[in-house]
């Protein structure tokens, strides 16, 4: 059987050495920050935009190994979607690592973010996962608020 909680340990890992679009853009058309005061994740996020598609989309700052391999993840994720896929993908996302040990992550629509399916064995652990997306939506948004997961 296929073990999602090797499998997680395995992508946090990988996804913490190596972050994919960490940095900053040269000309991001928008930005936020979010903020984890569970854990003292913090995370900057910026979003270049054609029409509306995430044509490029990088994070920075500091914060546990969660918090940095789910924004890693996340950036690979929503790169070239437009914000109605980007939206659903949020609410998958968020549906998913909030759900009973035992449903199974609609791989389909999530792809690789399936694997954080392994962090509701850790519920402590579910805000630093999804901690990128809130930053995410306040980011298309436009709020100025620091986005928190409180
Ligand atoms: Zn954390």
């Amino acid at each position: 059987m296929f073990d999602l909680r090797d499998l997680y340990q395995e992508v946090i890992l990988d996804h913490n050495k190596r972050p994919r679009n960490f940095g900053q853009l040269a000309r991001p058309d928008r930005s936020a920050e979010g903020y984890n005061p569970l854990c003292g994740d913090r995370l900057t996020l910026q979003i270049e935009f054609d029409g509306d598609v995430i044509r490029d989309v990088a994070f920075d700052g500091s914060g546990c190994a969660i918090s940095k391999a789910s924004a890693s993840l996340m950036t690979e994720s929503v790169k070239g979607k437009t914000l109605d896929e980007v939206r659903a993908l949020f609410e998958k996302f968020q549906a998913m690592v909030t759900a009973d040990a035992e449903v199974e992550p609609d791989a389909d629509a999530l792809g690789k973010l399936s694997v954080f399916a392994g962090v509701r064995a850790y519920p402590a652990r579910v805000k630093c996962a999804v901690l990128a997306w809130h930053t995410l939506r306040s980011a298309v948004e436009g709020a100025d608020d620091v986005a928190t997961t409180e």
